[in-house]
């Protein structure tokens, strides 16, 4: 069980910046997000594209900016569940929330803070009517741990740059790594296709081109894929893991059943403080809506400032808060 002052869903820009706000009122945060990384739709979406619109930064990438953000919250000690989905949350008889991951992780919290952006990100399944009978035990939508993988052989479909990266870093440590894809050519960076074409040419890993996999066969866990190529000829490979890399989409999910006001699949929020209707919620970020609502990082960041000063009062009922400048009073580490 997790204890902290502040539980924040979703781990984007906004959550994190949520985490300095916070610190600065001395309250501890822990942080869940669906994706197995920080960073939100900047890390999984655009991370080296430059955004021009954060205040001091002229030009700045999407990953330099969450790197920052992970240093500027450093001193604060906030703490990680990622890979995770939050599924629900209740009420305790001592007054505190509960929330509970899909994998069964719980977290107890005063507070909640909803940064949950445009939903979890949930991957693009592939059609295949076997899929879902060895998604525990074969099928992977992202590595979480690749040291799992050493010594096994692994089959990764997908033509972008998340299908190509993970075969090149996996290529040093499963025992053997077939990629396959659809087409002949690569949606992802041509350093990377051309890594991955110079592997093969190696025989470092086995590229397969022009072909699908269309079944997963096996009896207590994955044993093998079968691969149909252009011409309908079939090939079966034998393999312990098999990782589908099409892509991610957000999805809003459980949220829409925690009982908050919902318009059009944000949350209504009072622009006061972010807060919800259910009292001890917040809702900042993409995820929250308002009249004049901007899907901006700089307007999520504000959000965090002023929920930061309601939540503190939430949580800490009984203590005076005196408002008090970063120059004048430094940052004090928890
Ligand atoms: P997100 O970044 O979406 O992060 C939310 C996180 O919550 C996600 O990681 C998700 O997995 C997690 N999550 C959701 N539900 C759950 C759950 N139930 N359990 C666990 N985790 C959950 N904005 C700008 O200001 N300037 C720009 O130049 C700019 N350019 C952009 C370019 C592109 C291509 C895109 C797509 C967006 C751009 N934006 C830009 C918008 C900006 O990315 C968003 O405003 C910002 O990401 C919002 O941050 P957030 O923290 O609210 O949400």
């Amino acid at each position: 069980m997790i204890n902290c002052d502040i539980c924040i869903i979703g781990a984007g820009p906004v959550g994190l910046f949520a985490v300095f706000e916070a610190g600065l009122l001395r309250m501890r945060c822990h942080l869940i997000d669906a994706l197995p990384q920080t960073g939100g739709q900047l890390s999984e979406v655009y991370p080296h594209k430059p955004i021009y619109d954060i205040p001091g930064y002229p030009i700045i990438t999407a990953q330099e900016l969450i790197d920052k953000l992970m240093e500027q919250i450093h001193p604060f000690s906030p703490t990680f569940t990622l890979g995770e989905r939050v599924e629900s949350f209740l009420k305790n008889s001592d007054d505190l929330f509960e929330l509970t991951t899909n994998e069964g992780t719980k977290v107890v919290a005063k507070a909640i803070v909803i940064a949950a952006g445009l939903g979890s990100f949930e991957p693009r399944k592939p059609a295949i009517p076997t899929l879902e009978k060895f998604e525990k035990n074969g099928v992977l939508y992202w590595v979480k741990h690749p040291k799992d993988l050493s010594g096994k052989q692994v089959v990764i479909a997908g033509g972008g740059d998340s299908a190509l990266d993970w075969t090149i870093h996996l290529a040093d440590i499963a025992q053997r790594v077939t990629l396959v894809h659809r087409g002949d050519t690569f949606r992802g960076t041509p350093e990377s296709a051309a890594k991955v074409f110079e592997l093969a040419r190696q025989n470092k890993i086995d590229l397969i081109l022009k072909s699908n996999v269309v079944d997963l066969l096996g009896q207590d866990r994955l044993e093998s894929v079968e691969l149909l190529d252009h011409e309908r000829n079939s090939l079966s490979i034998a393999t312990d893991y098999f990782i589908p890399l099409f892509g991610l989409s957000p999805k809003l999910g459980p949220i829409a059943q925690w009982g908050l006001g919902i318009d059009k699949n944000a949350i209504n929020v009072n622009t006061k403080d972010y807060s919800t209707n259910i009292d001890g919620v917040y809702a900042i970020g993409d995820i929250n809506t308002y009249e004049g609502k901007l899907k901006l990082i700089l307007c999520g960041f504000h959000e965090a400032a002023l929920m930061a000063q309601s939540a503190f009062k939430y949580v800490y009922p009984d203590e005076k808060l005196t408002f008090k400048y970063t120059t004048v009073y430094g940052i004090n580490p928890l």
